[in-house]
Order: C-alpha cells, then structure tokens, then sequence
C-alpha cells in the first residue's frame, strides 16, 4: 500500500491494529465460522462485544456509576434533535460556535424556546464567545466543545448552575473529562471513537423520563438505555471497529496517555503555522483546538495555495484542503494521527517555503 498521512476531518484515520482486528472478524467472529457480517446480534458472542465496548468506554473516561452508554444510528445530527426532545420542556440556551452549535439549536427550535446566549459568527466562529452568563431558567445549556470546521475547541469542563449537554463528536477520547459534569455527552462515532455508523450517549440516568411530551420509542433515551443500545439491531459492525479501536487506546495507556500525545502534535504543527510565513493560523490562539487545525496561506502568498495543496499531494499529505467556508487547509490530528504523521506535515511545509523563498 502506499505510504500516506491521513488528516481526514471525519471518518477519521482508524488504528492499524483495530483495522486489522475488524477484518479478521469480517472472515471469521470469534471463531464461529461466520463473518460478523453475518452474525446474528442475539448471541452471547455479540452479547460479550457489546458489554466489553460498554466497559471500555466507562473504564476509558471514568464514567460514574450513574451513568450509561449507549449506541445509535442515525449520527450526532439525530442527536441535535433527540437531545431537545427528551431534555427540553421550556427553555434551553445554545452556546454558537459554528454550524453544528446552529444545527443542534434549529432541531431544538421544534420543541421549546431554544435560543443562542451567546455567538462568535461576527468573525466566522473564529473563536469561542466568553463571559456569558448561563441564565438558571433554562433546562440545559448545550455547547460543542470541538467545532470540527473552524479550530476551535473548549477544553474546560464548565462550572454552570444549569445541566450541560454536549457535542463531543470530534474531541471525545482525545482528552480527559469530567463526566460528572454533564448531563449529556454525544458525537458521531467516526470522528474519534470508529467509523461512521453510530452515535454514542453518555446519559446521566436519573435525567431521563422528565419531559411531559409523548417520545416516539425509537427517540426514547429510557428505551434504548433499558434495552441496553439492543432495542433493534445495533450498527453491529460500526460497534465492532469501535470496540477494536478503544482496545488499541486502553493498549497505549487510554486517554491519559493519549492526551500527553495529542498534546504534543498539536504544538507541533501550531509552532510550524507560527514560525512559517507562508503561512497563518485561522482560529484565536487561545482557543486553538487540538483535533481540527485550520490554517491559510499568509497575505500576499495566497496565490500558492493550490501549489501547496499539490505539494503536499504529491509528499504523502491526505485530506488537507480546508473546509469550504473557512478555505485554504485543514489538518485534523485524530487520535490515530502518530506524532510522525505531524512531523510529516511539517516537514513538508518547511520545503515549500525553502522552494518559495
Ligand atoms: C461531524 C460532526 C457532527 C455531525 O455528525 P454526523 O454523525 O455526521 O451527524 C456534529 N457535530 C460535530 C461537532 C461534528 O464534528
């Protein structure tokens, strides 16, 4: 295969190890002679998968005790809606930081006075809105704590006298969290956890069942966290690589560890960004995020920047070119992205800007 450096802002970059693990079982699951493609999900072989990749993601990111996990289809995009209809009786604040903050509040429009408290789209959610103050009449304050096209991420588990609910869809695993401080945590399973095909839910349980609206069954958090994510047949093989995927991170040392890398990439290519003139960083410093690194050719270099897309092509680079409504490049530095895949990246800017210069 060819040698290349994936930088794909979602599905992201998988481990090898889960990659390899999730096509064994495409062969032959556990031994039962059949493809897990085939498998039927009422058995106590798939029963283990599901309890293990349930335990791994509570040992992972020390889940309390009160809480669940649960898998479903359907994206962090059904979540925008699901969210508000179990969680919103009257009123609910949404933190605007870019299109999938504006997303989930238009889902939540439908079913109470959902409203943004506060919004960076004057300088095209270039950075995170501060100094808010979280009105106590609202039901929950929902936030996006990585916003996947514009670089921004909050890393900080906010103190609020309200419940919190959070898009975690492109940070999640990457770092520590205090759970605990959430009433709700979801993303997209296929920017950090597996491929596409799932959304995960960390529900705090004594939450549920408060609304006074009718939940259709399939939108009922309560059922699917009875039902153990098994009300109806699971995204078995999503569920499969996810479970291969958090066996590679606990393997490295889990999310602790993982940190300390994700750490270190990040200031990596933010250092080479800053010292580059070519080049120039999209989001405020302060609230760079560590997964999406959104960067443009520097004033009077823009013409380059085809060049430099064509460069980097031609070096290895995969998944480079910047979001359509933020332009130039985007490298997103998942988890599975290793510190030489960064270094890559770097590397090939440097030559760039010896040729340009
Ligand atoms: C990708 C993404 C979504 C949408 O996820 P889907 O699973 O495609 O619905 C929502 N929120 C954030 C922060 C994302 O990065």
């Amino acid at each position: 295969m060819k040698k290349v450096h994936v930088f794909n802002a979602g599905p992201c970059l998988l481990p090898q190890q889960a990659l390899d693990n999730a096509i064994e079982a495409i062969k032959d699951f556990k031994g039962t002679g059949v493809s897990v493609l085939c498998i039927s999900h009422r058995t106590k072989e798939w029963d283990e998968v599901m309890d293990e990749t349930r335990a791994l993601w509570k040992e992972l990111l020390h889940i309390p005790e009160d809480y669940e996990v649960v898998f479903l289809g359907g994206g962090a995009s059904l979540q925008f809606l699901m969210v508000a209809m179990n969680y919103l009786e009257k009123k609910a604040a949404y933190l605007d930081t870019g299109v999938w903050a504006k997303k989930a509040l238009k889902e939540a429009k439908a079913f109470g006075d959902a409203y943004a408290i506060a919004s960076s789209a004057d300088k095209n959610y270039s950075y995170i809105p501060k100094g808010f103050e979280i009105p106590t009449d609202i039901d929950y304050l929902h936030i996006t704590t990585n916003n996947t096209i514009y670089g921004t991420e909050i890393r900080e588990d906010l103190d609020s006298p309200v419940p919190v609910i959070a898009d975690m869809s492109s940070d999640i695993l990457s770092r520590p969290v205090d759970v605990s401080k959430y009433e709700l945590i979801y993303g997209g399973v296929q920017k950090n956890a597996g491929p596409a095909g799932a959304a995960f839910v960390i529900i705090k349980k004594d939450t549920l069942g408060k609304v006074s609206r009718y939940i259709p069954t399939m939108l009922d958090y309560k059922v699917h966290v009875e039902k153990e994510s098994m009300f109806n047949t699971p995204p078995v093989f999503t569920i499969l690589v996810m479970n291969e995927t958090l066996k590679w991170l606990k393997s490295i040392g889990g999310v602790e560890a993982i940190d300390k890398i994700n750490e270190q990439k990040a200031q990596l290519l933010y250092d080479e960004i800053d010292r580059n003139p070519l080049f120039v960083g999209t989001a405020a410093k302060e609230d760079r995020s560590r997964m999406n690194v959104p960067f443009v050719m520097a004033p009077g270099y823009e013409d380059l920047q085809d060049e430099f897309l064509a460069f980097s092509k031609e070096k290895g680079m995969v998944g480079l070119k910047g979001h359509r409504s933020v332009g130039g490049f985007r490298a997103s530095l998942y988890n599975a992205c290793s510190v030489e895949d960064v270094q890559a990246l770097v590397d090939c800017m440097k030559e760039f800007e010896a040729l340009k210069k």
